[in-house]
């Protein structure tokens, strides 16, 4: 009988766990994509970025003479119909661990069973699954370094290879049409602007890989905080979609290590930021909306929409770091991770607003985005997280121009005002905006939202005066 191979963040072919057991299960395998809830909820980029990868990995099984089957709608509800379609004696997929996708995703087994159908998931999206690590006294790892203690000797499995065939049944099920999903439909400058940075795929995730261990790992260490340079693996925008898996990157970086690459070390330290996130959303699922450390519940962060967040959503407070990090992410859906520590700092510090603020933004504007590295990135910046930069380390966006960007090369490439003729990147930006916006590269470059050591005083002021 048939095996549904039911796919959400796993989308690849090879190291894919579900997808090999969907495959010795004998029978034939039928790979299905629900448009559920939590696809409807994403924000505009992560939801358009989705929609290129379900494409690229409809390709992919149709090379191996399989298909993609879209359905909309709950998730039991699709698959009941679906086994009643099919005969399928089997559903399997790869497991998911922010509370939502648990609670969905335990009670479409119990369904299932109480149905009588064998239902199971799978490892995949971590290299270690979060209730396997756990401190001395049997508690949640609250620190990066204790933690990577913990794991960094672990086994991690051999990445499994693609399945030769995919066995396809003999009548396959009706599937909705992609573009009818319009998964693009909130993103206003999905194809056009963003499309030239995506690096889609398994096919472009490997080739990413691969150019990052010949050419980047080994000076992956002294490069990787310097804005200007090409100095990471980029690779966040294909596991946000499992494109590639954890252990592909592990194993690549195991390797590098073993050759004698330096910075092979920080990369797998990095790699286990991602499993920490992980780790800490699992066990304390709280990080994904509220103060982690509860007691920051009383601060009086502002939740408005000011002129001064405005502002800096659109790359426009007259910071030139800031700016160059915000417009960098609306052209290209990413940023450079010390611009995503810069710029939460100071939208969380200078502008004493809500990290949730910038959160929310991050998800509507982030290709790579990733709810357990979001949540922690913002937590760690605000000060309100388990291992954050406390509230009084506040970023100077000037200083950190100077370190992480000395020869201007970044500022330049984003801020097109006060150049004579600036790069296409800088003019893109203008391009790319909402006209409702109203900017144009010929305005002159405004005046700072807020005086950097001003901002820094009211910072300061508030955390002195909070009440806990
Ligand atoms: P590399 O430097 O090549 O690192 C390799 C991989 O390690 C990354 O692909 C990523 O999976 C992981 N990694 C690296 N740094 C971190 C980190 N600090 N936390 C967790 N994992 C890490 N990352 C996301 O993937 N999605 C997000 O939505 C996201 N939001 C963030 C928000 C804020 C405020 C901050 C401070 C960080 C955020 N990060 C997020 C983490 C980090 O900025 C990105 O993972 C990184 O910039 C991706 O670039 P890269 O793939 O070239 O990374």
């Amino acid at each position: 009988s048939p095996t549904i191979l039911w796919l959400r963040r796993d989308l690849r072919l090879s190291d894919h766990p579900a997808l090999r057991a969907a495959c010795d299960a004998g029978g034939p395998v039928i790979p299905v994509f629900i448009h559920d809830e939590q696809v409807a909820a994403l924000g505009a980029a992560p939801k358009w970025r989705l929609g290129l990868a379900l494409e690229y990995l409809a390709g992919s099984l149709a090379d191996k003479g399989s298909r993609l089957v879209l359905r909309r709608g709950d998730a039991l509800t699709v698959l009941r119909g679906l086994i009643e379609e099919t005969g399928a004696r089997f559903v399997c997929w790869t497991r998911a661990y922010d509370p939502d996708a648990i609670a969905r995703d335990s009670a479409v087994k119990a369904a299932l069973k109480e149905d009588g159908i064998e239902a199971r998931s799978f490892g995949g999206h971590l290299l270690f699954e979060p209730w396997t690590v756990e401190t001395k006294q049997g508690g949640v790892y609250k620190v990066y370094t204790p933690f990577w203690n913990a794991v960094k000797g672990r086994d991690v499995a051999a990445p499994l290879a693609t399945p030769g065939t995919i066995p396809a049944p003999d009548r396959w099920p009706a599937s909705d049409v992609l573009g009818d999903w319009r998964l693009g439909a909130a993103m206003n400058r999905g194809a056009d602007v963003v499309r030239p940075h995506v690096q889609l795929g398994e096919g472009g995730a490997q080739s990413r890989l691969g150019v990052f261990m010949a050419h980047k790992v080994a000076d992956y260490d002294k490069l990787r905080d310097i804005m200007a340079e090409d100095g990471t693996s980029a690779l966040s925008e294909n596991l946000a979609q499992g494109e590639i898996s954890p252990h592909q990157c592990w194993h690549a970086g195991l390797r590098a290590r073993e050759e004698g690459k330096k910075g092979a070390e920080t990369f797998l330290k990095e790699l286990a930021w991602r499993e920490f996130a992980y780790h800490l959303t699992y066990h304390t699922p709280r990080i994904l909306s509220g103060n982690w450390r509860e007691e920051w519940d009383a601060f009086p962060w502002n939740q408005d929409e000011t002129v001064a967040v405005t502002r800096w959503k659109q790359g426009r407070t007259g910071v030139e770091m800031i700016d160059a990090a915000m417009r960098e992410m609306y052209v290209t859906g990413r940023m450079h991770n010390r611009g995503r520590m810069i710029v939460a700092s100071f939208l969380t510090k200078h502008l004493l607003t809500h990290w949730r603020v910038g959160q929310k933004w991050f998800e509507d504007c982030l290709i790579d985005w990733d709810p357990a590295s979001n949540a922690m990135g913002w937590q760690w910046a605000a000060g309100s997280g388990p291992d954050a930069s406390p509230y009084f380390r506040v970023f100077n966006p000037a200083t950190q121009l100077d370190k992480f960007d000395p020869d201007r090369r970044y500022v330049r490439r984003w801020i097109a005002e006060g150049q004579g003729t600036p790069p296409a990147t800088a003019t893109s930006y203008f391009a790319a905006v909402p006209r409702r916006w109203g900017l144009s590269p010929d305005q002159p470059y405004p005046a700072p939202v807020v005086a950097l050591d001003e901002g820094r005083k009211k910072a300061l002021a508030a955390y002195e005066n909070r009440s806990f």
